[in-house]
């Protein structure tokens, strides 16, 4: 059976942004040959809603950021008009929030998220509860374990590169490769 997404013309990927944990970032970096300054985008956490806090880090300046996926012209980067029924060009690497749209658990319950596009009726869409329950389950305990890691990055890494003259673009990318080492070591990765 196929995904609903498979034919959808609506498509959340060209609406919404995609937010990332490490290990998404490990995933498809390692699955692709995208460049790790080209898979993500450096978003001012002023910008997103105050939910994505836990996930907001330093770089040693002003303002906190959040990880997510590059968008061209309003639209995620990775998706490709060009293929009906295979929009995503990453598909077998795409980030966990992707895997989880547009479910999320509440009390351990999968639930339809509160949002306006979608064109499906997912309470008659069953087959893939099992698959969106285990990936939100995924999904949870990554992100938990990329506040653990953000945590080192803030106390233990951020103070090593304080006394260095590095630019904004060094940081993002000395920033990129602390949690891939990281998330290479952790091995939770899935694809
Ligand atoms: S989740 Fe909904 S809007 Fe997104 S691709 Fe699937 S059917 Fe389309
Ligand atoms: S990575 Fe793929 S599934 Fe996720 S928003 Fe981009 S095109 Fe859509």
């Amino acid at each position: 059976m196929n995904l609903p997404c498979d034919q959808c013309a609506t498509s959340c990927c060209k609406k919404y942004t995609v937010f990332l944990s490490a290990f998404d970032i490990f995933r498809l970096w390692n699955g692709t040959n995208i460049l790790l300054l080209e898979l993500v985008s450096f978003l001012p956490a002023s910008k997103a809603s105050g939910g994505f806090s836990p996930f907001a880090f330093s770089l040693g300046g002003k303002g906190r950021f959040l990880l997510t996926l590059r968008r061209n012209h309003g639209i995620c980067a990775w998706w490709s008009a060009d293929n009906p029924g295979k929009h995503c060009t990453v598909h077998e690497f795409r980030p966990d929030d992707c895997r989880c749209y547009p479910f999320n658990l509440f009390h351990g319950q999968l639930k339809v998220a509160h949002q306006k596009i979608c064109p499906t009726d997912w309470s008659l869409v069953t087959a893939f509860e099992k698959d969106f329950t285990s990936a939100n389950q995924r999904k949870k305990t990554n992100f938990f374990q990329y506040q653990a890691l953000l945590q080192t990055w803030h106390e233990e890494i951020l103070p090593e590169l304080a006394g260095k003259c590095l630019s904004l673009s060094d940081k993002k990318g000395r920033f990129l490769s602390f949690f891939l080492t990281q998330t290479a070591q952790l091995k939770e990765i899935y694809s």
